[in-house]
């Protein structure tokens, strides 16, 4: 299969010929990526059974994991939601259009393969002018993963879509680079008290302070093997670059020693090594390839760049990275989140380290 991909913003009356392009593709069962302002998403028609389960196969997702379906209007929801409960309704009027995804009780009408058989479903009403466009053209149902093959760091760039989808699907719409770049909060709106299981842009705190008490998956906090999490696209490895990933914790300097330790020890085994830095550490790093994803008192650009460097260091052939950890800010538990899972949670302490205990 060829794959269209149109850089958007060019000509105005080009860009509705590619967005009507594009919802006429999605009317026939064809996938387009899009632009969202999370992450690139892989678009198919979600009441549509034959050209969700494509998505699968472009992927190569696992069929339990299902899919976030889109929406461009609030009229759209009572189609697809058996109920949409008082505050649902309440943290979509202050979230929505967001990087927001809400899991409600679907209707008929939404397929199995949508929802990886699940009775219920997840919408979101994303905040990006293309993507509503882009819905809209598609007659306002648009199941949309992120645009990567499974398991690796989601796309920021239309060019990563380009890297692992070239081929396998109908067309990509180049809108620049996402805004935010981690995906979306899921919230579960079945259960009550609800429960976040996905952290993202929007934490804990916001929606508590839109609609009350809110709980969040305990299982975040474990290893997959211990704890199912309750979203079924969390248990698996993902977001990982091809080179293994080690995080390294403690306070500033001690972090700084211990991960030039481990460099050398990988160069002098002739391995290539990259190292996540901040803007602050970044002189501090001798050796290896290494690599800024911001600074450490503006985590939304830290989230933003994460995916993009994991991304670098396949693209540089590195065999061994090691990270610094990044907690702080209102996305420090959505960037550990996919940070950790990107490493397969192997976690060291740098003070552990320097007395020679790993
Ligand atoms: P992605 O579209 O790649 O950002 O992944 C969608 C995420 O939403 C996955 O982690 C799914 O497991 C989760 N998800 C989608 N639908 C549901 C649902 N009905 N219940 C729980 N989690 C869901
Ligand atoms: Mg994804």
């Amino acid at each position: 299969m060829e794959t269209v991909f149109f850089k958007m913003g060019t000509e105005e009356t080009l860009d509705e010929k590619y967005v009507r392009k594009a919802g006429n593709c999605l009317k026939q069962g064809g996938l387009v990526a899009f632009p969202t302002e999370t992450v690139y998403g892989l678009g198919a028609d979600a009441l549509n059974e034959k050209a969700a389960e494509k998505i699968y196969a472009a992927k190569g997702r696992p069929s339990d994991n299902p899919l976030i379906v889109h929406i461009a209007d609030m009229a759209s929801i009572e189609k697809i939601v058996r109920d949409f409960p008082e505050k649902a309704r309440k943290l979509a009027k202050d979230f929505w259009p967001g990087p927001l995804t809400m899991i409600l009780n679907k209707k008929e009408i939404v397929p199995k393969s949508t929802t990886g058989g699940l009775e219920t479903v997840a919408v979101r009403m994303p905040d990006h002018p293309l993507a509503l466009k882009v819905i809209k053209a598609a007659g306002g149902y648009v199941a949309a993963p992120s645009a990567n093959t499974s398991g690796r760091p989601s796309p920021t760039l239309a060019r990563h879509v380009l890297e692992d989808m070239n081929g396998k699907i109908d067309m990509i719409l180049d809108g620049g680079e996402v805004g935010i770049g981690i995906e979306s909060t899921i919230v579960d709106m079945s259960v009550e008290p609800p429960m976040i299981l996905r952290p993202g842009y929007i934490t804990e705190e916001m929606l508590e302070q839109s609609i009350g008490e809110v709980l969040t998956d305990p299982a975040l906090l474990f290893l997959p093997e211990e704890k199912a999490p309750k979203a079924p696209g969390m248990k698996y490895k993902h977001y990982a670059p091809k080179g293994e990933m080690k995080i390294v914790e403690g306070s500033g300097g001690c972090v700084v020693e211990a991960i030039n330790n481990f460099v050398a020890n990988e160069l002098e085994n002739n391995k290539k090594v990259g190292i996540i830095a901040t803007d602050e550490t970044y002189s501090c790093y001798p050796k290896g390839l290494v690599k800024s994803i911001g600074s450490r008192s503006d985590d939304k650009t830290i989230a933003r760049n994460l995916y993009a460097v994991l991304r670098e260091f396949d693209e540089a052939g590195i065999e061994s990275i090691y990270s610094e950890s990044f907690q702080d800010g209102s996305m420090g538990q959505a960037i550990m989140n996919r940070l950790l899972k990107a490493a397969s949670h192997n976690v060291i302490d740098a003070e552990q380290a320097e007395l020679g205990g790993i």
